[in-house]
């Protein structure tokens, strides 16, 4: 079973062409021709003759429908489906251009950033079947991915593969404001590390802080505690202690996300070293 981490649920389905024959090397993004949220996407899927192994809702949540290991039906070929992790994307928006949200691009930027780092390739858009970056145009007689997402593949594989080089695609001001333009960048890098699944929306709660908890466990900063979601006193202690082995944070550990340490968080997401 394979699912990535930035799955915030699984609703499967039994609707695919079992296990895979062929390594997985390429992605397919789709576009939902509606405004479907993650859940309505996977009702679909239990009744019509369609699946993928992904979704992604405009509040840019991500689940998981067909497990990674099978192949799922969303490109209308075997050959591609076989190799291909697919992604429905909802539209933010009926008709037009068939626009997606900003917090679902993030989302597809990072779970295709995932996908390529799991699995060791690279997004390269060809704008036919040989790239590892294909759409189901290629393949059938439909506009999907819609003329929003088609005319912004070859970004898609530009952003995911600056992602891939550890690259960020933008600085933080060191100005020490814990505001919601440093905290969307702490997701975004939560989000790209495998440990944050929801939306990319400077809103650090629950999920914001449990990711935090794990990312510190895994690095063995945080043991002995819950992973409880709760930024309270010893969750930023542990950050704060983790934040000083790396020599940029060398002030006091406060437990409170105070200036210095959001300070030394900026510099960190700047340097790629989140
Ligand atoms: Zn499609």
């Amino acid at each position: 079973m394979t699912i990535s981490k930035l799955a915030c649920k699984t609703i499967p389905t039994s609707h695919h062409y079992g296990r895979r024959t062929a390594k997985v090397c390429k992605i397919t993004p789709h576009h939902m021709a509606g405004n479907l949220t993650i859940e309505g996407c996977g009702a679909v899927f239990q009744n019509r003759e369609a699946s993928s192994n992904y979704g992604i809702g405009t509040d840019g949540r991500i689940a998981c429908y067909v497990d990674e290991d099978y192949g799922a039906w969303t490109s209308s070929s075997y050959w591609n489906d076989n190799q291909a992790i697919t992604i429905e994307v909802a539209n933010s928006q009926a008709g037009g251009d068939w626009p997606v949200s900003d917090a679902a691009w993030k989302s597809l930027v990072n779970l295709c950033a995932d996908i390529c780092k799991r699995y060791g390739f690279r997004l390269s858009y060809t704008g036919d079947r040989g790239g590892s970056l294909t759409e189901h145009r290629m393949f059938d007689a439909t506009a999907c991915p819609g003329p929003y997402l088609h005319a912004r593949m070859a970004q898609l594989a530009k952003e995911v593969n600056a992602v891939l080089d550890g690259g960020s695609t933008g600085g933080l001001d060191i100005n020490g404001k814990w505001d919601a333009t440093t905290k969307k960048a702490i997701q975004g890098d939560l989000a790209a590390q495998g440990y944050y699944g929801g939306g990319i929306d400077g809103d650090f709660g629950y999920w914001s802080w449990k990711a935090v908890q794990e990312k510190l466990a895994d690095e063995g900063q945080y043991s002995g505690f819950n992973i409880d979601g709760d930024g309270g006193y010893y969750t930023i202690c542990a950050w704060q202690l983790n934040t000083a082995c790396t020599g940029v944070f060398t002030s006091k550990i406060t437990g409170a996300m105070d200036e210095t340490f959001v300070k030394a968080l900026q510099r960190l997401h700047n340097e790629g070293r989140l």
